[in-house]
């Protein structure tokens, strides 16, 4: 099988670790992919989001399948114009997309298929926002309507930076906060059957005990030793199956990865929120302890064979994974600065770049993760943090506390 990679952050670096080491996978492509990725795939130029452009490319490359790492190639409809090529491709649609590119139309679909969510309120003018926030209370939680790198959410107790939030977003979405410990689900699917990846953690603020602006994830850690025993499969009962039937009813069929980014509450799960692609950085610990060859996976869920595929193996242990990021991120980072230390197994690389002589720099705000696997927790994590040591990098900056409170025994669920 001949794959086409599409993106170039960590996810997709370790999207083609596991390709690269699925041996039905006899060549690996990435566009435009990052100087990580570029020691297990050819990398070749394109603009992710050019629905054309990757047509274009997979067809040159005479791809099997197409993987689309990143939500805003989805969104812009990447996947339908390598469909209409007649290749096939892991991801949605852009219409079936907009579960992540579009809040309302997110909730409007939990709502119809009864999946348990916070309840919410669209809004597009000063006077809705503050009779959403009137009737939710504090701690209040306020969305951008669009995609906003997972950047686009302010919960807060103080109402004046609610309100700032939404006058700045224009149409938001105000919802319930939802109190307990946060579970990212990753589902394989092809519109019908699914298949449930390990549960993991993510780590959303930027700060360590959770301070700070929200970010695209610090770190993360699989599995998940506290979670209540039925939880995949009351999710997947409750909230999946449900959620896909309802899609298919309404013409728009979502095939390729949903992920549920739940909260543990004392009623149950409730959902978040849902994205159309692998989460980054959860990707980098699930996949590493997948043991199921990861292109044949994906290439059953393109071709609506899903229902075919054998039951999935897991590694034993556990694996933890410690974004390093750049000085100034998330507000504003910056870029262009030398790193030393990467370039060895478990750095997965996000936002880098090198340099005709070979340097390696800095190239966006999330810089690199260290990622490593354990027999247990603590191992993981002890490993994971004795690769971030050896990193350099000027004014970089990680949490200190990934996976601890896990490690400790610390997490509960509320009630
Ligand atoms: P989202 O982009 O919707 O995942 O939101 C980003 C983060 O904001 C989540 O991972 C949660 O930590 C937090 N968040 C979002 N919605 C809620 C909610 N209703 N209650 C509590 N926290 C939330």
């Amino acid at each position: 099988m001949r794959v086409l990679l599409v993106g170039g952050g960590g996810r997709e670096h370790a999207l083609a670790l596991g390709l690269a080491g699925d041996p039905a996978v006899e060549a690996l492509v990435a566009a435009p992919g990052n100087p990580g990725i570029a020691a297990v795939a050819q990398l070749r130029e394109v603009t992710p989001t050019d629905p054309a452009a990757v047509a274009a490319l997979a067809v040159e490359v005479a791809a099997d399948l197409v993987v689309i790492g990143p939500e805003a190639p989805l969104v812009a409809g990447v996947a339908d114009a390598v469909r209409a090529k007649g290749i096939a491709v892991f991801g949605p649609s852009a219409e079936a997309a907009r579960l992540e590119g579009s809040k309302t139309f997110a909730k409007d679909v939990m709502t119809a298929a009864g999946v348990p969510t916070a309840r919410a309120y669209t809004c597009e003018d000063a006077a809705a926002v503050a009779r959403a926030l009137d009737e939710f209370g504090a701690p209040y939680v306020v969305k951008d309507d669009g995609l906003a790198a997972g950047k686009g959410v302010v919960v807060t107790d103080d109402r004046a930076v609610a309100e700032r939030h939404a006058a700045e977003c224009g149409r938001v979405v105000i919802e319930e906060y939802l109190s307990g410990p946060e579970v990212s689900l990753f589902v394989v699917t092809d519109g019908e059957a699914a298949v449930p990846l390990l549960p993991a953690q993510d780590f959303k603020r930027v700060g360590d005990g959770d301070t700070g602006p929200n970010t695209g994830g610090m770190g993360a850690y699989a599995p998940l030793p506290w979670t209540p025993p039925n939880l995949v499969d009351d999710v997947m009962r409750d909230v999946v199956y449900p959620t896909l039937a309802e899609l298919r009813r309404r013409g728009t069929t979502f095939a390729g990865l949903l992920y549920v980014g739940l909260a543990i509450t004392p009623s149950g799960p409730r959902v978040i929120e849902f994205n159309a692609r692998f989460g980054d950085p959860e990707t980098q610990v699930v996949l590493a302890l997948l043991e199921t060859p990861l292109g044949g996976l994906l290439h059953a869920a393109a071709t609506g064979t899903l229902g075919g595929h054998p039951p999935l193996r897991w590694r034993d242990g556990a694996a933890v994974t410690v974004v390093v990021a750049a000085d100034g991120y998330p507000a504003g980072p910056r870029t262009g600065d030398v790193i030393t230390g990467a370039d060895r197994a478990g750095i997965i690389h996000a936002g880098t770049r090198r340099d005709a002589d070979g340097t390696l720099r800095s190239a966006g705000g999330r810089v690199l993760c260290g990622t490593a696997t354990g027999p247990d927790l603590a191992a993981a994590r002890d490993a994971a943090y004795e690769l971030v040591r050896d990193v350099e990098l000027a004014g970089a900056h990680h949490r200190t506390d990934i996976a601890a409170a896990a490690v400790d025994s610390r997490i509960t669920i509320p009630g």
